[in-house]
């Protein structure tokens, strides 16, 4: 099979940058991409599903014609695969742009929902370590009245069940728990958590944009009411996702945030973007059918990665779960550098400092802090992620690389 990177196989051809794009020109010649959390190349297959739909099937997937109607076949089709994939029904899959909008529609939803029906329950609880697209309508619930609790983590960045017992209570509409986390790539403890919120008659959503398809993920198994997705972390096109509602949206105790026609069981309107959503069934099927031995490679170049940079580099730390994370990730703390500066002597090396969600911002990572690390410890930290395409000599190079430029900077102290 051939590469599937673009940013690692030359065979691929890459694009001119657009005119005005950062350093445009002076790239150099050997690039790693080691950002896979951020984002996933499009697998070519999947690239090639799109176009041809995008050609020859643009007809609107809500004509009653049978153009229109074939093309609606494909979003039914997309729907089944993304279904099977987590092994729920297809009719309790609502297409979305994304995740962002997947964690909201799933808060503000329910809040709405519970407001129509006259239920009293005013008490939301997630975790400090969650996206800033569940943190923030959580946030903004809390301005309106309801009361929100964050639950704390253990130091590996697992939710603290006990503690989580104690917020949950008779009062709580909605508990929030990501399924992994997007940068140190904890794994939650789901199904116990989801049964403690049950236990009180909440109703349970779970971020699940980094886990499809890099780990199994079954709503039955884990019990909950509502689950997140996204198809540009698991080699699908960016701007679409997934909501799962349980039961699917016509009985389920959630409302629409936007108004329009008819679409998504009437919980999501806006023309299906049909070459999208088919990209997104296409990419999660071949992801779950890969799932087993893509985790078990990713995972063993992480591991080998992890190694080879500790050996090279002292006293670096590792953040997270680490016999419980996500296959590719890897969270390093090293000692008196700044990442920022680190990132900027690597060009040649597309990693971040922190999420990509979180970059840009002088605020140390919350997800570090969350966990322990004081705010020097999480300006010192580097997020890594493999990927299907990264390969055994890349994570050399790129280990050879980190380790002269944090030693550079130690010796600078910088
Ligand atoms: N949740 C998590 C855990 C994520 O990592 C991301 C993407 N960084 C999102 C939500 C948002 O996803 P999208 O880009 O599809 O809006």
């Amino acid at each position: 099979m051939p590469g599937l990177s673009p940013v690692s196989d030359p065979a691929l051809e890459r694009p001119e940058p657009p005119a005005g794009a950062k350093s445009a020109g002076q790239a150099p010649t050997r690039r790693i991409y080691l950002d896979y959390a951020a984002s996933t190349p499009c697998d070519p297959a999947v690239a090639d599903l799109m176009r041809r739909i995008a050609v020859h099937e643009f007809a609107n997937p809500s004509s009653s014609h049978t153009a229109g109607q074939r093309a609606a076949q494909y979003v039914e089709t997309a729907r089944e695969q993304v279904a099977a994939a987590i092994n729920a029904l297809p009719e309790e899959i609502v297409f979305t742009s994304g995740a962002t909008e997947s964690n909201n529609l799933a808060i503000l939803g329910v809040a709405a929902a519970a407001e129509k029906r006259g239920d009293s329950r005013r008490r939301i609880v997630t975790l400090g370590i969650e996206h800033p697209s569940v943190l923030g309508p959580c946030r903004h619930l809390s301005k309106r009245g309801y009361h929100l609790a964050i639950a704390p983590v253990h130091s590996d960045g697992t939710v603290d069940l006990a503690a989580l017992e104690a917020t949950i209570g008779d009062d709580t509409l909605l508990l929030s728990i990501q399924t992994a986390n997007n940068e140190i790539g904890t794994i939650q403890p789901l199904a116990a958590a989801a049964r403690l919120a049950h236990d009180h008659g909440a109703l349970v959503h779970s971020d699940a944009t980094q886990a499809l398809g890099k780990i199994p993920f079954d709503v039955e198994i884990l019990g909950l009411d509502f689950a997140s997705f996204s198809a540009h972390k698991c080699y699908g096109p960016k701007g679409v996702g997934g909501l799962w509602v349980c039961g699917g949206p016509t009985r389920a105790p959630i409302v629409p945030l936007l108004f329009g026609g008819g679409h998504e069981h009437s919980l999501r309107p806006g023309t299906s973007n049909t070459p999208a959503i088919t990209g997104f069934g296409e990419a999660v099927r071949l992801a779950s059918e890969r799932l087993p031995e893509d985790a078990r490679r990713i995972a063993t170049l992480r591991n080998d990665f992890e190694t080879l940079i500790q050996d090279r580099i002292k006293h670096t730390t590792l953040n997270g779960a680490l016999d419980n994370r996500l296959p590719g990730f890897s969270s390093l703390t090293f000692k008196d550098i700044d990442a920022d500066a680190l990132v900027a002597r690597l060009p040649d090396l597309h990693i971040s400092a922190a999420s990509a969600c979180h970059s840009g911002t002088p605020e140390p990572s919350p997800v570090l802090r969350a966990i322990g690390r004081s705010k020097e410890q999480a300006h010192a930290s580097l997020r890594i992620a493999v990927g299907r395409s990264t390969t055994r000599a890349e994570l050399h190079y790129a280990s050879r690389r980190i380790a002269e430029a944090v030693c550079r900077l130690q010796e600078l102290g910088a």
